[in-house]
């Protein structure tokens, strides 16, 4: 490779406690084995994060980095990933935004970005192209994130319109969670789109790192444009026709909530609580005030809602996502207007909406079986529809006062500080907590497999096979024959997304082959929501992946290149947890491992309603690992996969270790 186009090239390295701003080049090698994105990420935090350094010291690192096809006009290619050790998990910490800052940073030439060391005094970064200053952010600190993009915007001079940037700029900043570092805390880019989970925005609160903004103007080189544009056209024209392209056009992940989603992926099979029916996407309708997309989206999937009557009167901005529907049936609320508001102080706070949102739920459990009383909650009534008392954990979250401290460390450490058996009604995998303690285990038994063995721990969104299943939603095309048709053209099996609880092997297969798409999505720097992932026919996927690819880059690559760079960052991954201890048990839903580890299900559960047994989970855990090459006994990559994928250090350095064992 001689010129480089799609890629910058370059990595800038801030060092906050020495002030040292150095930019080296990118390993030319890096680029076809690791692609960008989490590809890049993972191969820094491997070398220069292992088991002996916390995630809460300065040793610890955090690493921005752009796809190369973020800021281009690939479709969707907006993503940019945050990475570091995790301080809720003690694992990698990864986290996706879209908005605009990647595609600022990489006009600004910069594909990976590493922040080492820690400020004494608060701080933001300031990088204009070539320009890069480490500034005093004294008078940003304790500002809400929308506070402190108004206060960059006004001292770089850029415009910020009902909290759009229109001329220039980007922001990846955090709120009181983060400087009060709350174990919920989020990296926003921007006013309303966050790198969310792991804690993520307490190892910048740690680092007195305010935020990062960016000014990129010298744009994104590809290779051929032309071929480019009629790739990204035919692209979004074969999304059009996919059946799910209105739902998404019209409702973004809201649609996928309202309905069937809530019903299925979210089984109230735990502590015998009852849920509420799930807000249509149709109850939001009288708040939408327009929509909003990230850098290069056509889908625009996000809305800007604006509440014009009643208490929360007033309130504007972008969201809902269907998460935030999925606490409202654990909240027991049916109020758009207060889900438009919980995310709003979300969004201003810097808390992940999926980190409070199972919190709060873990409090209302714990509240009605009177595990825990208002003598806890510094006199809150934790009540299922209490939107008061909701606001105001959320707050407490925030600023770890009383008794938001201990929800800021839900659910591992903060379950812990509580005592009481509490732990029992913490849903979590890896101590990343689990949406809800009941999400998934109703879905179907690959998506429950996807969900525990991703690393990051419990996981939606880079381990899940299509959340498309039979009784999905039929209203919005997804309807049994068209499963059945998927299933047999693709896998020669009808069956493969229409008998969720059989133990397939082609299904297994299926989630395999669903993994690698959203693995490459997060290298190259593509919304998963453009791919099947998304739209279950006329998506994007592996070829259209390989054609944008050729396109921004110059560089042949063929599907099998993709697959396996996918197939090498997923290794390399659980590499690296295997180096912080993590073993097959860890990749089981928390009522199995409690099964395995106590002798005795889990009192909590009802088992005659979950269908996910050790049985039949065994059997799809034993497929996933043979398919990935992992060892059958302990869940970790084989010396000979590792070998295979080009990362023999890695393999040497698990063996020096004494962590590899021989493949069962
Ligand atoms: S689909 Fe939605 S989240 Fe994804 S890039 Fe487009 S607007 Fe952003």
């Amino acid at each position: 490779m001689t010129e480089l186009n799609g890629w910058a090239g370059r990595i800038l390295n801030v060092h906050l406690t020495t002030g040292e701003i150095k930019v080296d080049s990118l390993p030319l090698e890096w680029q076809r084995k690791y692609l960008g994105g989490s590809g890049f990420a993972s191969r820094i935090l491997y070398d220069e994060v292992g088991p002996d350094i916390e995630a809460m010291t300065p040793e610890n690192i955090i690493v921005v980095t752009a796809g190369p096809l973020t800021g281009t006009l690939a479709p969707s290619g907006s993503r940019c990933e945050l990475t570091t050790k995790s301080p809720l998990t003690g694992i990698l910490g990864r986290s996706n935004t879209g908005g605009i800052f990647g595609a600022k940073m990489k006009m600004a030439g910069y594909d990976v970005i590493i922040i080492r060391g820690k400020s004494e005094k608060p701080v933001y970064i300031w990088i204009d192209d070539e320009t890069v200053e480490i500034r005093d952010a004294t008078m940003l600190w304790g500002l809400d994130v929308w506070k402190t993009n108004r206060k960059i915007c006004q001292e770089h001079k850029a415009r910020l319109v009902d909290g759009q940037f229109l001329n220039g700029i980007g922001t990846l900043t955090i709120g009181p969670a983060g400087e009060f570092l709350s174990m919920a805390a989020c990296v926003m880019d921007g006013h309303a789109h966050a790198a969310g989970i792991g804690g993520i925005g307490a190892v910048w609160g740690y680092k007195r790192l305010k935020g990062i903004a960016v000014r990129g103007t010298r744009g994104v080189s590809v290779a051929r444009p032309k071929e480019l544009l009629q790739t990204a056209k035919k692209l979004w024209k074969r999304t059009e026709k996919d059946p799910v392209y209105p739902m998404t056009f019209k409702w973004g992940t809201m649609g996928w909530v309202g309905g069937a989603y809530s019903r299925s992926h979210v089984a109230r099979v735990f502590v015998g609580g009852s849920r509420n029916e799930p807000i249509e996407e149709k109850g939001f309708e009288p708040l939408i005030d327009g929509y909003r997309g990230c850098h290069g989206c056509a889908l625009h999937c996000d809305h800007y809602l604006k509440v014009k009557e009643g208490k929360y009167k007033g309130t504007k901005g972008e969201g809902v996502e269907g998460f935030v529907q999925i606490y409202a049936l654990s909240f027991r609320t049916m109020s758009a207007a207060f889900l438009a508001k919980f995310n709003n102080l979300c969004n201003q706070l810097g808390l992940n909406v999926s980190s409070v949102g199972s919190a709060v739920v873990w409090a209302m459990d714990l509240y009605r079986d009177g595990v825990i009383t208002k003598a806890d909650t510094d006199g809150i009534e934790v009540t299922e529809g209490n939107e008061e008392a909701i606001l105001e954990l959320m707050r407490k979250m925030a600023y770890r006062e009383g008794f938001g401290d201990i929800l800021a460390d839900y659910p591992v450490r903060g379950a812990e500080k509580l005592g009481k058996k509490s732990e029992r009604y913490a849903a979590h995998t890896k101590g990343q907590f689990a949406w809800v303690p009941g999400h998934g285990i109703g879905t179907t038994l690959v998506y429950t497999l996807g969900l525990n063995t991703a690393t990051r721990g419990y996981d939606h969104l880079t381990g899940c096979i299509s959340i498309y299943t039979k009784d999905f939603r039929p209203e919005f095309g997804i309807t049994d024959e068209l499963l059945i048709k998927l299933g047999q053209e693709r896998y020669g099996d009808a069956t493969v997304f229409m008998e969720p609880w059989d133990v397939n092997l082609n299904t297994v297969r299926a989630e395999y082959d669903q993994e690698n798409l959203l693995y490459m999505c997060d290298m190259i720097g593509m919304c998963k929501f453009a791919t099947q992932y998304n739209f279950p026919v006329d998506g994007v996927y592996y070829q259209d992946i390989v054609d944008l690819l050729m396109a921004v880059t110059g560089e042949p690559f063929t599907v099998e290149d993709v697959i396996e760079a996918a197939n090498r960052v997923n290794a390399l991954q659980h590499a690296y947890n295997a180096r912080e201890g993590i073993r097959r048990i860890d990749d089981y839903p928390f009522f199995l491992r409690w099964k395995l580890e106590k002798g005795e299900p889990h009192p909590l559960y009802a088992e005659d309603q979950v269908k996910v047994s050790l049985e039949n989970y065994d059997a799809v855990l034993d497929e996933w690992y043979r398919l990935r090459g992992f060892d059958l006994k302990t869940g970790i990559p084989t010396g000979a996969e590792l070998e295979k994928l080009g990362l023999k250090d890695v393999a040497d350095d698990l063996k020096k270790r004494e962590i590899l064992t021989e493949a069962v």
